[in-house]
């Protein structure tokens, strides 16, 4: 389902989901933006069946704010710059160890769970079970690796905002956080 509403945010100046609200003496209800509360205007000629529903989207933001907490940490994780797996000074990218598409557990943020490496050995890992588990055993260790994925297993959804929080304590943490890959 596209990220597309049938309003238009006037502060964020964008397309935004709403949320309505309705005070009892007012005539009709106000419909404010998901992400800054702000005054919408709608947009002519969207039809609602089109549009992502307003939690969905919120949801979407959050999971997208995380992963770029997440991408940050994973880079200040580099040392000197330096691929983590073949040691080369290349614009680096932030590798899952397991799959970014397990977000049970908040698999997908764990920290543990990456590692900074060059678009060639990202490539390589990605498409390579051994070479994957190998460098990632090296990386983290055999504890940890067999640890990531009982997270899978927990049960109930993942709080997004804390895990956001979690990341923010996280990056702050973070030796060098002007680190950042020419590439992403
Ligand atoms: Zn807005
Ligand atoms: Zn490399």
């Amino acid at each position: 389902m596209p990220l597309i509403a049938t309003r238009y945010c006037l502060r964020c100046k964008d397309a935004r989901p709403v949320r309505k609200v309705k005070e009892p003496h007012w005539r009709a209800s106000k419909r404010l933006c998901v992400v800054c509360n702000g005054p919408t205007r709608r947009i002519k000629g969207r039809r609602k069946k089109d549009v992502m529903p307003a939690p969905l989207y919120e949801h979407k933001k959050l999971e997208q704010e995380a992963d770029d907490l997440w991408r940050r940490i994973i880079w200040a994780k580099a040392v000197g710059g330096r691929c983590a797996r073949c040691g080369n000074v290349r614009p680096l990218q932030a590798a899952h160890c397991f799959k970014r598409k397990h977000k049970q557990g908040g698999l997908r943020w764990e920290i543990a769970n990456g590692s900074p490496i060059c678009s060639g050995c990202h490539m390589h890992t990605e498409g390579d079970r051994e070479a994957n588990e190998a460098f990632f055993r090296s990386y983290m260790g055999d504890a940890e690796y067999e640890r990531l994925p009982a997270l899978k297993t927990m049960g109930g959804k993942v709080d997004m905002k804390l895990v956001i929080l979690g990341l923010k304590v996280e990056l702050a943490k973070s030796v060098d956080q002007t680190a950042r890959p020419v590439v992403y």
